[in-house]
């Protein structure tokens, strides 16, 4: 990191409680199974987001909800021991933490999603952190909080002057005045086809250049720069659990970007932090801190 600047970068979205099974047997509806083992681990794109960028050596402060429940401490807990800032992370009374409840069985994963408090995260709570975000030289937002927040996040990004970086996760349509406002997008190959749905991704790389980053797995990431379409390729790994991928890979391109590294240095570096989390287990688990990203790199 050295010559470069601590960036200060809010991450706005989900943080939750991961509830993970490990079953033999996937039960049908109205069956009982015994499992395995059971594990509670702290997970939610912008928790995950967060950490992968403090971690990769910014300044963080994660703007959220979380349930006035055990869960909830432990989310905070979590924040603080992983060195991110939680004054802007309100527990909301009578409200449980967001879960996600996996089970992995038969080689696959069901999950149940149940958002409680993240649903907290309105556009009022959003309005309530401007004088943060005016300081920040990067904000971070996903799609596990309420539509109408992200809309508002990009408006006051925009007039504030901050960029603003939404990685349209999980899945959902998203208009076309939050795409004009914000200043990068990063979808994966899904995503993309429903946020564009009936283009052909080429021409909407065309027509967002230097804005929109379509992240294709092991292949890397693929952008329009001006001129041309331009393949910033990852690096083989040994993948072992993919969980996370996107996080890490969001987390590290907004943390080199906000550092003021140009574009095709901040993607390698965000493919390198990725393909680097992919040889770890689980989402947080398996991030890589600065020096392992550094020491990969050189
Ligand atoms: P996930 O949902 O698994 O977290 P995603 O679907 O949002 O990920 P991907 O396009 O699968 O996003 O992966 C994001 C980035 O992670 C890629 O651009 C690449 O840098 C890295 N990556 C993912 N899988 C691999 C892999 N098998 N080997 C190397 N790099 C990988």
């Amino acid at each position: 990191m050295s010559g470069l600047r601590k960036p200060k970068i809010a991450v706005i979205g989900s943080s939750s409680m991961d509830l993970v099974v490990t079953s033999k047997k996937r039960p049908q509806a109205g069956e009982t199974v015994l499992g395995e083992m059971f594990e509670t681990v702290p997970g939610g794109k912008g928790a995950n987001q967060a950490v992968a960028a403090a971690k990769l050596g910014a300044d963080v402060y994660m703007i959220g909800c979380v349930g006035d429940d055990p869960y909830g401490e432990q989310i905070l807990d979590n924040f603080k021991r992983k060195g991110v800032h939680t004054d802007y992370v309100e527990p909301v009374t009578h409200q449980k933490s967001g879960t996600a409840h996996i089970i992995l069985a038969e080689g696959d994963n069901s999950i149940v999603v149940v958002k409680g408090a993240n649903d907290f995260v309105t556009p009022a709570y959003v309005k309530k952190t401007q004088s943060l975000l005016a300081e920040c030289d990067l904000v971070m937002i996903q799609q596990e909080i309420p539509e109408e927040t992200v809309e508002e996040a990009a408006a006051i990004c925009k007039q504030l002057g901050v960029p603003l970086l939404l990685n349209p996760a999980p899945a959902r349509k998203v208009s076309g005045t939050i795409v004009d406002q914000v200043a990068y997008l990063t979808p994966n190959e899904h995503e993309a086809a429903l946020l564009f749905p009936g283009v052909d991704p080429k021409e909407a790389l065309k027509k967002y250049p230097n804005k929109l980053f379509i992240t294709e797995g092991a292949a890397g990431v693929r952008y329009f720069d001006g001129t041309k379409e331009v393949l910033v390729p990852s690096f083989p790994v040994k993948a072992v659990d993919t969980t996370g991928a996107g996080d890490t890979f969001n987390a590290a391109f907004g943390t080199a970007m906000a550092e003021g590294q140009g574009m095709k240095e901040s993607l390698r570096f965000a493919n390198r932090a990725a393909s680097l989390s992919v040889t770890g287990f689980g989402a947080q688990g398996g991030m890589p801190t600065r020096q392992e990203v550094e020491e990969e790199m050189r």
